[in-house]
Parts: C-alpha cells; sequence; structure tokens
C-alpha cells in the first residue's frame, strides 16, 4: 500500500464537467476523491459509470454520507432510517468501486458521560445490525471525528466503535480533533500520541486509518470553521493544525493512509502540498 492524496469533493476552483476532473488531479499527482453524498446517496447513472471506470484506472474513491444520518439517535426512527439509507449507501459504493463510507456519528444525546455512553452503545448496535443484515463486500465503514465538543465522535469514542464494530475503521479528522479539544494539536509530538493511541488500540485496523487533513478556526465550542489553505486565523494566529507536522508524522510512523483535503474552497492546494512535502 502507498498513501493516498486527494480532495473532498469537486473542487471549487475546478469549473468543468465530471469527467474532465480527474485528469485535472493527475497532473497535480492527486489520485484520490471523497464524493459527496451530502443531500443523499444518490448518483446519476453517467457519473456511476465514470466513477467506475476510474476506480479501475488507479483511482481511489471514498464516499462521505449524508449529514442527516444519525445512527448515534435516541429517536428510534431518526436510528431506523439511517440504517436503511447506510444500506443504500452500501449497495451504492459497491455499484461504483467504492469501498471506504465516511459517516458521523451523530447527536441528539444529552451531553454528560452517562448521554454520551448511552448513545455510543446505541450507535454500535445499530452498526452491527444493519452490517449484518447485508453483503458488505469489501466496503468498510469510517465513523469520523466530530468538531463541536458536544457533537459524537471523540477519539475514544471513534476508538470504541471501531474496536466494537467489525466494519468500521477511524476517519481522523485532524482538524475537528484540533477544534473539539479547542485547540490541542500543537506540537508533532502531541499528534504522534493520539496516534500512537489509535494504533495501541485497534493495530489490525491501524493502517487502514483515512484521514481529512486541513486547518481549522474554532471557538469555546469547537469548531466554527474550515480555513483556506494558508489562511491564518481571524486573529492572526497561523492556521493549525501544522500540516507540515502532520506529514513528517506519517512518515515517521511508518502508515500509508488515505489522506483527503477539505481546506475551504481550496482542497486540490491543501491536498498537492501535502502530496509534495511527502514526497519531496
Ligand atoms: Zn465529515
Amino acid at each position: 500500500m502507498s498513501v493516498v492524496f486527494g480532495v473532498a469533493g469537486v473542487p471549487t476552483n475546478y469549473k468543468g464537467k465530471l469527467k474532465g476532473l480527474f485528469p485535472w488531479l493527475t497532473e497535480r499527482g492527486l489520485n484520490a476523491v471523497e464524493i459527496q453524498c451530502t443531500y443523499g446517496f444518490k448518483m446519476s447513472d453517467e457519473n456511476k459509470k465514470l466513477y467506475a471506470e476510474k476506480k479501475d484506472k488507479g483511482f481511489y474513491l471514498s464516499m462521505h454520507a449524508p449529514y442527516y444520518i444519525n445512527l448515534g439517535s435516541l429517536n428510534n426512527q431518526v436510528v431506523g432510517r439511517s440504517k436503511s439509507n447506510m444500506k443504500d449507501g452500501i449497495e451504492l459504493a459497491k455499484s461504483v468501486g467504492v469501498n471506504r463510507i465516511i459517516f458521523h456519528p451523530g447527536g441528539g444525546h444529552e451531553n454528560t458521560v452517562e448521554g454520551r455512553r448511552v448513545a455510543i452503545k446505541q450507535l454500535i448496535s445499530a452498526i452491527n445490525e444493519f452490517t449484518s443484515e447485508i453483503d458488505m463486500g469489501d466496503v468498510k465503514l469510517y465513523p469520523e471525528i466530530g468538531g463541536k465538543s458536544a457533537s459524537l465522535g471523540s477519539l475514544d469514542e471513534i476508538i470504541e466503535i471501531c474496536r466494537e464494530c467489525k466494519y468500521c475503521y477511524p476517519c481522523i479528522d485532524i482538524a475537528h480533533l484540533h477544534a473539539r479539544e479547542i485547540g490541542s494539536i500543537n506540537s508533532k509530538d502531541v499528534l504522534k500520541e493520539k496516534l500512537q493511541k489509535i494504533k495501541d488500540a485497534i493495530p489490525e485496523k491501524f493502517n487502514y486509518i483515512h484521514f481529512h487533513a486541513y486547518t481549522i478556526n474554532y471557538g469555546d465550542k469547537g469548531e466554527i470553521k474550515h480555513l483556506t489553505h494558508g489562511e491564518n486565523m481571524p486573529d492572526g494566529r497561523e492556521g493549525r493544525p501544522n500540516l507540515d507536522d502532520f506529514v513528517a508524522v506519517l512518515k515517521e510512523m511508518n502508515i500509508t493512509p488515505w489522506v483527503i483535503s477539505e481546506a475551504l474552497d481550496s482542497q486540490e492546494i491543501g491536498a498537492k502540498y501535502m502530496r509534495d512535502l511527502y514526497y519531496n
């Protein structure tokens, strides 16, 4: 396996048709796209065909689940709908050659230790139910670190989900982690410690880790806004987490994850920046 760098969705700076996106990314040394299914697991037949072909030509495709999916909800109807949406997503993924589906653990719980524990338990049993009801093929599910401190998806919660669910692997959004912990990732060592914690807890899943990497503005409740690549924080401080440190840690720990940039309106610039650092 080798490390893979790519973009979240069709970059704002790319104006053409989907077909032309792939050579545009190749020119920049990028070979992954996280297809944004923000409004539902839907895709035109034309796009399905295009993605399926690209998979064969060495592009790596992941898919981001709709934001309304909430498997950690305390409302049974919401959980039931979310489970059925996820099954549709898995079928779609199999049909276009996507083998990673990223999703947000959700919310609606009481933000106390007990409230969060109940919600995570609910989430784990919901995932184990629907994954046992269908053929998963080679599709892996990636619960993502949440950007707000109240939302589900702390580092410990993501580890717990991955430990309890056979098909779950960690999506570590390093910007969300930094934001929800109110600016925790301020050195290479801190980041390394956090990744080591994942490695120790779920060693067999560690090399399949999926990253979202970009810089972020945050406040006392966590995430406020993704920053443009290279942009400073509103108070003039340099954007964090530091992407040079991130790439250095990937090399030092000798892992080969997929790295997706969600830099605001500059995904391809952020992704290329990390890719060039990695290879040069
Ligand atoms: Zn996300």
